[in-house]
């Protein structure tokens, strides 16, 4: 839901998806977690989150997060946090044999594992906050493997069940902290988007292998989505990306598989990606269905190259064609570093949000002007 806060943001407000490029010093710090008394380790943890949410405000976004800088990847700070996980399986990506967790213990969650650092967030800055949590179709899908987790989970059913008990517990809690949008990341549900992938080709993540079937399996992606959501005094957001590796996509594909089934969601807006190619196109924006906004990508995080500000005001003019402003947020197609070794600096984040913010005045002058 809209809230007192969220309505009085202005029309295409500016907001980032969630993580920011962490420098070193950040990616050091939280190598060191376990080495350094907790008390110091929180205190130097405290003053770089400081620094992302000065960087985000001085570059003029209106909808701010924590950078994510607490989190080494946007999921796997929740994986590790509520337990039951473990790096045993062997999987290929990339054509690169690799180790990913999967469950294979129970999770805990005695209390929420993400309350504290949205109360810091709220208390450093007056403007409106995000804070994204992983969805739980998008962790069943990647987590859950017949091999390793029956004795925790007996199906993938169960452990998307269990999911979603938890995090909506923890939606809960961050929205009582005082967050103003919750945020649900699943780049799974764009899986749907890739007809390659769905129609069983072959891919180069071997966790991607698996029968796809949408008319199945999205539902039971919304229902757990619309548990977690239900009731929430919080604007709420569904993030659907292309994944994002070493600056590139793991997935491609338009919208149009899954904009229409999004009807049922229970949230206010979802934010899409339409500034990479072979990703969405604006075109798409005519199936948005009409309960929903969107949160436009505009900006390309994972190319070098630095867009202008007239080529991301006419990426979000053009879909001001499909869907009215009043409807349209802008942010950057997906958050800057979802995983701490991705490689954008923070100095070309921070260019691209400067420019963001700049092509969202020009759009607000070119439509306020009219009316
Ligand atoms: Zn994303």
């Amino acid at each position: 839901m809209r809230t007192e806060r969220t309505k009085k943001l202005p029309l295409l407000f500016t907001q980032v998806i969630g993580s920011l490029p962490r420098p070193k010093f950040v990616r050091d710090l939280l190598a060191q977690r376990n080495a350094m008394p907790a008390a110091r380790f929180k205190q130097q943890l405290d003053n770089v989150v400081r620094f992302a949410i000065g960087l985000q405000e001085q570059a003029g976004i209106d909808v701010i997060s924590d950078g994510e800088w607490r989190r080494t990847h946007y999921v796997g700070e929740f994986l590790t946090r509520v337990g039951g996980f473990e790096r045993c399986r062997q999987f290929e990506h990339h054509g690169e044999v690799k180790m990913t967790d999967v469950v294979v213990r129970r999770m805990q969650a005695p209390e929420s594992v993400f309350a504290a650092d949205a109360q810091f967030l709220v208390e450093n800055t007056d403007r409106c906050t995000k804070f994204a949590l992983p969805s739980p179709f998008l962790i069943a899908v990647r987590y859950w493997h017949e091999d390793y987790s029956r004795d925790a989970y007996p199906t993938l059913e169960h452990f998307t069940d269990h999911l979603a008990e938890i995090i909506a517990g923890e939606a809960q809690a961050v929205v009582a902290a005082g967050i103003d949008i919750v945020q649900l990341d699943d780049p799974a549900l764009t899986y749907f988007c890739d007809r390659h992938l769905t129609a069983g080709e072959e891919t180069h993540d071997e966790r991607l292998r698996r029968d796809w079937n949408i008319d199945e399996q999205f539902p039971a992606a919304l229902a757990a989505i619309n548990r977690i959501t239900a009731g929430l005094k919080a604007e709420v957001h569904l993030h659907c990306c292309h994944s994002v590796c070493k600056r590139r996509s793991d997935v491609t594909g338009d919208y149009k598989p899954i904009l229409p089934r999004l009807a049922d969601a229970k949230i206010d807006r979802v934010n899409l990606e339409f500034a990479y190619p072979n990703t969405g196109d604006v075109g798409d924006l005519a199936l948005l269905p009409p309960n929903l906004s969107v949160g436009m990508g505009v900006v390309d995080v994972r190319s070098d190259q630095m867009p202008s500000v007239e080529n991301i005001e006419a990426i979000a003019f053009a879909g001001t064609k499909f869907v009215s402003p009043e409807r349209i947020a802008l942010n950057p197609d997906c958050g800057f570093a979802p995983d701490a070794g991705e490689p954008p600096s923070i100095d070309e984040a921070y260019e691209k949000l400067c420019r963001l913010s700049a092509a969202a005045c020009r759009l607000r002058e070119r439509f306020l002007s009219k009316s």
